[in-house]
């Protein structure tokens, strides 16, 4: 393989990018070959896990080249979060899907009309709609992302069939790069998406599954109701999603939460469609903090401050694990993330999947691939081994750290049972009393003394080990057992009934010539101070670990109702207003100008031209925050219709819009350059631009030469002169690319004043 072509300036091309449009300082080590990759016109599969930030991947090469990359995305909310977002970054993006709008079209028209459309995002059964295809290839697209790449193959555990005609698309595309992202482990997904989707010699990229801002824990289900009470407690007023594998479950739990004072709500796909739109958008809104959802929730939510993700029931693979608590700590801030596992629930799903297998048109290799994933997620619950490397190592990846700080084993939160031994003993001894014939359930009626029909009729109410457990609840035991399978010391039998046996140490635990252990978690675990960062070991924090002092607490709260009223008032989400990990960083560096509000993490020059002031105004306690909207579900509250475009506000007000000119003018009459005019102002390039457009046409200078290249100048200028009717885009593409819009703007302005000086 060949190593890609890095032309030299590329890397000063992709920090001012950075800079100017994200406000971010540097690139993930996997961003960096991912770009490259995009930007050397090579292939690129790309396996990152969800919060890796795969986005700016596809995104930045866009701006970086001016041209349009074109993503294909299987949910059309998660696209109207990206264009929305984008927008807010003054990236000119749209997203083409069946629920578009008569001005949905008109945008999208004008923005390819002058050239500047940079992002497109197309659900992948709009693709091949009528003429669709051949309008994207006159788009002329520098690149083609595919999301969820996955999703192509039936090795994957999210196959969709609408995936399958991507097989098509390397024929339509035959010159352009794509871009393949999956968060699926295994080589043989991998493989498939690559043949495929036709890739040549794609560039494999694999970023980093370990999350140092996750704490796992994995604990035996034994209170369901108050296990999950008790960690939603953890965090007060933030944001938790609980997952439960039935609807059912959905409900239950959630009414139960209610009955202890938490407004939790139940949401799975038997809902009423706008009974799924409310509380989502109630959930992003920050209207409503606790979810007890299926896993049909969560897909198209990219709310970034999510600190808590309780599985009320494992899961089915490690990529469904990974991808659910994934959804925690997007803000790279700590978060949490608990499985409350028992041993029944692979069960469970292996019965799920062998029914739907039997349904379906069966493909026993996809049946058997699915089994194998779910005994790795079994195998993980199971054993007490550092999350994080359990989970890095599933992924393929070496995992450094001898303890990791944040996770249940490594903090050390399980401690042995008093007189574990002999509760083994007894455990085991019933099984062989009853024969090795029955399942967990039955053992246990017999352990804890159950005179039920079952029972009574085998006459197991006689033997020895009958009632030796009647004190320990029937949840616990069902653990213990779960934790004797895991050390081999029994073995559940495959099928629809399973049954219990002897593993081959267990005569030497019946003996005594060799002693069994079992833990339980100890006493509650104590109330986690908010926004608490867990110290993490060396070499991996590169987030500095600082808590927030209490002033800084208060002003971060105070920032949060802003973004809050800023969102409401935008019909957007608030995280894309600005994550919580921007909002904490103002707090602590409680900025007083622009310049420095500018260097906040997070916070791009768009941003802080649109929000800016406002921001500044709240750090001085200037302004009286919006009224606090209450963090509850409020029927009353309509969703913003799905379509709910962006309105950006006017940067400013006019007579500080005339400030801000002077200022600007200032600059340009002493030959600033823009990059340095942007910063002194505090402005987005766009904006700095625009003044200087204004402030060409009225102090008409003899030159542009600190902003335009002489010999950038000549070409744009004889390129104008051969244009027609004054549009920028054909200029643009006459010029083969290599001259930016604003050159050409700027230009413009320059020859508009030559021609009317001419006139008069
Ligand atoms: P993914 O799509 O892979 O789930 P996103 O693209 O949404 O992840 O990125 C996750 C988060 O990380 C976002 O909040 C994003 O703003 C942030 N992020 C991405 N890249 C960077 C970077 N280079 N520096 C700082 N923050 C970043
Ligand atoms: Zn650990």
């Amino acid at each position: 393989m060949t190593e890609p072509e890095r032309p030299a300036d590329r890397d000063a091309a992709i920090a001012a990018v950075l800079q100017r449009w994200f406000g971010f300082d540097s690139l993930r080590p996997m961003q960096r070959e991912a770009i490259d990759a995009a930007l050397s016109g090579r292939d690129a599969l790309v396996v990152m896990p969800t919060g890796g930030g795969k986005s700016l991947c596809y995104q930045l090469p866009a701006l970086v080249l001016d041209r349009l990359v074109v993503v294909v995305s299987p949910l059309i909310a998660l696209m109207q979060d990206q264009v929305d977002g984008l927008r807010l970054l003054g990236v000119p993006a749209a997203a083409v899907h069946g629920n578009m709008t008569a001005k949905d079209r008109a945008a999208l028209k004008a923005m390819s009309d002058d050239g500047s459309l940079r992002l497109l995002f197309v659900a992948p059964e709009r693709l091949f709609f009528d003429g669709f295809l051949r309008w994207v290839q006159q788009q002329n697209p520098a690149g083609i992302a595919i999301d969820e790449a996955h999703c192509i193959s039936q090795w994957g555990h999210d196959f969709r069939p609408e995936y399958r005609r991507l097989a098509e698309l390397r024929q339509h595309f035959p010159g352009v790069p794509f871009q393949a992202f999956t968060a699926t482990a295994t080589p043989r997904v991998r493989e498939d998406i690559a043949l495929q989707l036709q890739l040549r010699e794609p560039v494999l990229l694999v970023g980093t599954f370990d999350r140092p801002e996750l704490t796992y824990r994995v604990l035996p289900r034994q209170d369901l109701e108050g296990q999950v009470a008790a960690a939603i407690r953890r965090h007060p007023d933030a944001a938790s999603i609980v997952y439960c594998i039935a609807r059912k479950e959905t409900e239950s739990l959630a009414s139960a939460l209610q009955q202890r004072g938490i407004e939790a709500r139940a949401y799975h796909a038997g809902l009423a469609a706008g009974e799924r739109t409310r509380l989502s958008s109630d959930f992003r809104a920050e209207r409503l903090h606790v979810i007890v959802a299926t896993v049909a929730f969560g897909m198209g939510i990219d709310r970034s401050d999510v600190r808590l993700v309780v599985h009320a029931g494992m899961p089915k693979s490690l990529e469904a694990y990974q991808q659910e608590t994934g959804r925690a700590g997007r803000d790279g801030l700590p978060a949490e993330c608990l499985l409350l596992y028992s041993a029944a629930d692979g069960a469970k799903w292996r019965s799920l999947m062998e029914r739907s297998a039997a349904e379906g048109d069966g493909d026993p290799d996809a049946l058997q691939a699915q089994l194998q994933l779910l005994q790795q997620m079994q195998r993980f619950a199971g054993r007490a081994r550092c999350r994080h490397r359990s989970i890095s190592e599933y992924f393929g990846q070496r995992y450094d750290e001898p303890n990791c700080g944040a996770c249940d084993v490594c903090l050390d939160e399980l401690e042995e049972v008093d007189g574990g031994h002999v509760l083994a003993q007894k455990i085991l001894s019933a099984v062989v009393r009853t024969g090795q014939r029955f399942g967990g359930a039955y053992v246990i009626d017999v352990l804890r003394g159950s005179r039920n029909e079952k029972v009574l009729a085998r006459g197991h109410d006689k033997i020895p080990t009958f009632g030796l457990c009647k004190d320990v609840p029937a949840g616990k035991l069902g653990n213990f057992i779960d934790q004797l399978i895991d050390q081999e010391l029994l073995v559940r039998s495959d099928g629809e009934y399973p049954t219990l046996q002897l593993g081959p140490q267990a005569m030497e635990v019946l003996r005594g010539t060799q002693q069994a252990v079992l833990r339980m978690p100890k006493q509650a675990l104590a109330s986690r101070g908010k926004r608490r960062r867990e110290t993490a070991g060396s070499g991996r924090a590169s987030r500095e670990a600082v808590e927030l002092s209490a002033t800084e607490q208060e002003l971060f709260e105070t920032l949060r109702t802003l973004r809050r009223g800023i969102a409401r008032e935008l019909a957007l989400p608030p995280y894309l207003v600005f994550s919580d990990a921007t909002l904490e960083d103002m707090a602590r560096q409680r900025p007083l100008t622009m310049a420095a509000l500018g260097r906040v993490h997070g916070v791009g020059p768009k941003k802080l031209a649109t929000f800016g002031e406002r921001f500044l105004g709240a750090i001085r306690g200037e302004v009286a925050a919006p009224p606090v909207v209450p963090p509850v579900a409020s029927p009353a509250a309509s969703p913003p219709p799905a379509t709910a475009r962006v309105v950006v506000p006017e940067p400013s007000s006019g007579t500080r819009r005339q400030a801000a000119l002077a200022e600007a003018a200032a600059l340009f009459r002493a030959g600033t350059g823009i990059d340095l005019a942007c910063s002194q102002l505090g402005r987005a390039v766009g904006t700095v631009v625009e003044y200087l457009v204004e402030w060409i046409e009225a102090e008409r200078p003899a030159s542009i030469a600190p902003w335009v290249e002489p010999d950038q100048q000549a070409r744009i200028l004889a390129a104008l002169r051969q244009s027609e009717d004054g549009r920028l885009k054909p200029v643009f593409e006459a010029l083969g690319g290599q001259v930016s819009y604003e050159a050409i703007r700027i230009t413009a302005a320059f020859l508009r004043n030559e021609a009317s000086a001419m006139d008069g």
